[in-house]
């Protein structure tokens, strides 16, 4: 049987990317945390997650961004092609001039296993963290003093001056909190996958060897590929709304309808969807923004708090920003639940315009006619080196830059 740390300061509830930080980042606010994970084991799916200025800035204040960059891919170019026509509509130039100007910190792409493996190395050298697999919080109970976190596995209770709910998009604690119910699904569902880039052939290849960040944007579907792991790796994540979706059926988004779809796409997206992993698909949901994420001594973070859709590649970004925000609340605490109010406080107006935001850039990109040949023209116009319309985005918010 395990036992807990004596007088555990902080509980963090989840062991993804958002819990893992929000961990480290009190930790090395001077908090002793203990980290509770449902699964038998850390880690995190086979695919690639792109990383802005904001997140990798993140990482930089967390102290493992020299880690995350060695097996990521600092792309040149972020480029979006038509995936009718395969002409390309617009790109950004991730690595001139201009970029370094605006932006302090790279943008990368990384195999999220490299992330989650970084800031788990991170989080298991730190002498304040421990961590436990095997442990699902079934329910949590508080009074004006601490926490009681109860699990599935054992009838031990951890308790803690304050909780921190890192437990995803299907948050059990922010269900039992909050009380909004189910997340929304978008009737989106995604394919995702990487795979060796020595087996590319032909166009994409070249795009494998260019190390560019590719979205091909069609009517109710897009395609993305960009390389992993110094190159040894091409990610893939076809995404596309289904005619079928039910919502008490899981017989919707399959892989005859992901064929349907993408049949009158140009060659060079058709090209990429036999190289698909069919095993496993992603509905996709997200959630309006609410107004409180602290509930007494419980607040949320990550997905928990702010779920929403990939199109901006912003979810894990935010969890990150979360968490640096969290660890600048906490220092010079001596109760941790102090700082929960000032953490929502920094994070939240952000976290909800990005998460709004998401949500329309995912219709912009799925536009049919007519609203395509528009959204064509005017992106067609902009610099490489104009980044204006997602600088907002992209410039971290002051709480995650490294103190000087
Ligand atoms: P999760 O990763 O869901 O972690 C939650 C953890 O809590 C899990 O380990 C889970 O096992 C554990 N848990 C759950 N319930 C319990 C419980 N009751 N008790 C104990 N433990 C529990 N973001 C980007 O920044 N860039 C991208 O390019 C990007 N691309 C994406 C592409 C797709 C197709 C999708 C679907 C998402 C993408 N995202 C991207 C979003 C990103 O993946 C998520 O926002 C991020 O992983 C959320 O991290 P999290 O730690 O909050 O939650």
């Amino acid at each position: 049987m395990r036992s807990y740390p004596d007088s555990c300061q902080l509980a963090v509830v989840g062991g993804g990317i958002g819990g893992l930080a929000a961990a480290l980042a009190a930790a090395r606010a001077g908090h002793r945390v203990t980290l509770v994970e449902r699964a038998a084991e850390f880690g995190e799916i086979g695919a690639g997650l792109q990383l802005a200025p904001n997140a990798s800035g993140a990482l930089d204040s967390l102290g493992v961004l020299p880690d995350v960059q060695r097996t990521a891919v600092e792309p040149p170019r972020l480029v979006m092609m038509d995936a009718l026509s395969g002409h390309q509509i617009t790109e950004l130039n991730l690595r001139g001039a201009a970029y370094r100007e605006r932006f302090e910190h790279p943008y990368l792409v990384t195999h999220r296993t490299d992330l989650h493996a970084a800031l788990l190395a991170a989080c298991r050298a730190h002498p304040a963290i421990t961590l436990f697999t095997s442990h699902t919080v079934t329910h949590a109970e508080q009074d004006d003093f601490e926490v009681h976190l109860h699990f599935e596995e054992t009838t031990e209770v951890l308790t803690a001056a304050a909780v921190v709910a890192a437990d995803g998009l299907h948050s059990r604690l922010r269900r039992a909190l909050v009380g909004d119910g189910d997340p929304v699904c978008s009737r989106y569902v995604a394919y995702r996958g990487a795979l060796p880039t020595s087996r590319m052939t032909g166009r994409m290849s070249q795009h494998a060897a260019s190390e560019a960040v590719m979205v091909w944007a069609g009517p109710r579907m897009h395609l993305v590929q960009y390389p992993l792991r110094r190159g040894e790796l091409y990610n893939q994540v076809a995404v596309f709304e289904s005619d079928r979706y039910t919502p008490d059926s899981d017989d919707w988004g399959t892989e005859a309808e992901l064929e349907e779809r993408f049949s009158g796409t140009c060659s060079a997206v058709r090209d990429a969807l036999p190289l698909f992993s069919r095993e496993r698909r992603w509905p996709l949901f997200d959630r309006r923004p609410i107004d409180t994420w602290v509930y007494g001594r419980i607040a949320l973070l990550g997905d928990a708090a702010h779920p929403m859709l990939q199109y901006l590649a912003q979810g894990a970004g935010q969890a990150l920003e979360d968490a640096v925000a969290l660890g600048r609340a906490l220092e010079d605490l001596t109760d941790p639940a102090d700082a929960l109010a000032p953490y929502a406080e920094r994070r939240r107006e952000r976290a909800a315009r990005i998460q709004t935001n998401a949500h329309r850039f995912g219709e912009i990109c799925h536009l049919e006619g007519m609203g395509a040949t528009l959204r064509n023209a005017l992106l067609g116009t902009r610099s490489p080196d104009d980044f204006d319309d997602v600088s907002w985005v992209w410039t971290p918010a002051p709480e995650t830059v490294p103190a000087a």
